[in-house]
């Protein structure tokens, strides 16, 4: 079902639509100096959930949130001395902070893959500046591209990838960086999780500190909390018709159950659903969780994929 993408000027009657787009739960694609941004309001689970639908992706992995400073990062995640060093240096700039987030963010589950930290960006661009500003809000964005393509740098790489799957885009020009931010992870010892725009160099220089290396295939956090936090305390039982004795049942589409991820059998609401209902179920009195089927097209995979990993024996790292 394709949807008119409307093409947006970077001024000041742009960003107001811009922002009332992200206010209806819209989404936006616009220029910050690394890539063009894939914008949703950040604690609107439907709108994340679009995220996904109109990339393609796979996979629910965590979003960068954008905020235009300092100020607003602090209400989202837990502040640090080596967070504020960075920040004053780097900010607003091409690196991300992942901080452990804070209990009275806000923000959707899904922005975070349900992790227990955040990852969080102030943009240099003056167009992501002044839309974010207009806003008022946190703004989840991973790069506005079709999952698998090249990142874009200019709206028409936008146009060409998401053009009928995104309410707007905002004509600002070409991006200068054209490298992904620096993600930098602060809840341990500071990790360079991705290298980007902002050298690693500069970063250690900064900090006093040389950065640890994230290594490749390196879950996110410690594996071993990667291995709880995907797996709920109850046991997780896929393809289920019906609840065994002791089970609560989790559906999908129209039928009796405990929870229904969609009870019209929508993915972007079963999506946006899926980490409220696991918690939802997983803090109740059942040792088991049955799942009925989720079909395995569009969003149907990114939900099959986690259910699979929640389900999966519990000494497996994912
Ligand atoms: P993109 O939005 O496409 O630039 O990609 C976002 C990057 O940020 C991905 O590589 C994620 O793995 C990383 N990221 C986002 N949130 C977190 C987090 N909470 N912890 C670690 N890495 C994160
Ligand atoms: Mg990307």
């Amino acid at each position: 079902m394709a949807i008119e993408t409307r093409h947006l000027t970077a001024d000041a009657d742009g960003y107001a639509q811009a922002a009332e787009v992200w206010r209806a739960g819209g989404l936006v694609a616009f220029p910050t100096e690394t890539v063009y941004g894939l914008g949703a309001d950040a604690r609107d689970d439907i709108a994340v959930a679009r995220i996904f639908e109109a990339k393609g992706r796979p996979r629910f992995n965590p979003l960068i949130v954008h905020v235009p400073d300092a100020e607003a990062a602090k209400a989202l995640v837990e502040w640090s001395d080596a967070a504020e060093i960075l920040a004053s240096a780097f900010w607003p700039g091409a690196m991300t902070l992942v901080l452990p987030i804070r209990a009275d963010a806000g923000l959707s589950p899904l922005v975070t893959a349900d992790l227990p930290t955040l990852a969080v960006r102030v943009p240099a661009h003056p167009v992501a500046q002044d839309v974010l500003r207009a806003f008022g809000g946190p703004v989840a964005a991973p790069s506005a591209n079709p999952s698998g393509r090249i990142s874009p740098t200019e709206a028409a790489h936008v146009t060409a990838g998401l053009s009928g799957r995104i309410e707007a885009i905002i004509e600002g020009g070409s991006c200068d960086v054209g490298l992904e931010s620096t993600i930098l992870g602060l809840a341990a010892a500071p990790t360079l999780l991705r290298p980007g725009g902002i050298p690693a160099e500069a970063v250690e220089a900064a900090l006093g500190t040389t950065l640890a290396q994230h290594a490749e295939g390196d879950t996110l956090t410690a594996p071993g909390q990667m291995t709880s936090h995907y797996a709920p305390g109850a046991r997780v039982r896929l393809n289920a018709t019906s609840a065994r004795q002791g089970e609560a049942f989790l559906g999908f589409g129209p039928m009796d159950c405990d929870l229904n991820l969609s009870p019209t059998g929508d993915l972007v609401e079963a999506a946006a659903t899926l980490f409220r209902a696991l918690h939802a179920l997983d803090a109740g009195k059942a040792g088991a969780i049955a799942v009925s089927p989720i079909p395995e097209t569009g969003l149907g995979r990114a939900i099959n994929d986690r259910l699979r990993r929640a389900a999966a024996p519990r000494d497996v790292t994912p």
